[in-house]
């Protein structure tokens, strides 16, 4: 799939075959949570797979998100867990209209089963494996799991669950109620190297002296 249009119509197609015509309208900028340290290699090249990890909910990728909140409470996280360098969050400005190529896309506008099978099968993968879809999307798009999700793998590897258990428990919080679907967070993924002329780093917060403090692009060049 290429994402290209078909054009036949509803008389025309048998009817067990569903063709849904996709136009992805972005976000001005998205938002990647990271920690200052790392901000000189992103502003030198922002799509690097080397960097990209195997085990994630919608595989290697950049992982951005609409929401700077979240993207500042997981650079917090990072700094807890690493404790070195200071918090910092990327602005990402994104121009579709700049690519070449029409990108092969995995949306999931909200919880569904499909949605917890995807994030399993990706969240299995060791590193050294490859990606389990026969050809993984350029840009995956979709609802985040509940932040425990990596214990929740490990568990319903160990007990050899279903997709099906894995998304009962990754869409409940730590107290064991169900969340709501804007409870969990947002996630987009941009999953290849080729996708480069369409993000484009305009800018950083940092956090400093318990505040956050925004640097454009060149301002933040010339301070490191
Ligand atoms: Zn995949």
């Amino acid at each position: 799939m290429n994402g290209i249009i078909d054009s036949c119509s509803r008389n025309t197609c048998p009817p067990e075959v569903l063709f849904l015509s996709i136009d992805v309208v972005f976000p001005s900028s998205v938002y990647h949570g990271t920690l200052d340290i790392y901000l000189d290699s992103f502003k030198e090249r922002l799509l690097n797979k080397n960097y990209w990890k195997t085990g994630r909910d919608f595989g290697q990728g950049l992982y951005t998100t609409i929401s700077i909140d979240q993207a500042k409470a997981w650079a917090r996280s990072m700094q807890d867990k690493w404790n070195e360098g200071q918090p910092c969050v990327l602005e990402i400005a994104v121009q579709a209209e700049r690519l070449t190529f029409q990108p092969h896309f995995r949306i999931f506008t909200g919880i569904s089963s499909e949605w917890a099978k995807y994030i399993y099968q990706h969240r299995k993968v060791i590193p050294g494996e490859g990606d389990p879809c026969s050809s993984h999307a350029h840009i995956a798009i979709g609802p985040m799991a509940d932040a425990n999700t990596g214990n929740i793998v490990q568990d319903a590897v160990r007990l050899n669950k279903d997709s099906q258990w894995f998304l009962d428990k990754i869409t409940r919080n730590h107290s064991n109620r169900r969340l709501d679907s804007l409870q969990l967070g947002n996630q987009i993924v941009f999953c290849d190297e080729a996708l480069t002329p369409m993000l484009n780093l305009t800018g950083a917060y940092l956090y400093q002296g318990r505040r956050w403090r925004y640097n454009g692009n060149e301002e933040t060049a010339q301070q490191l």
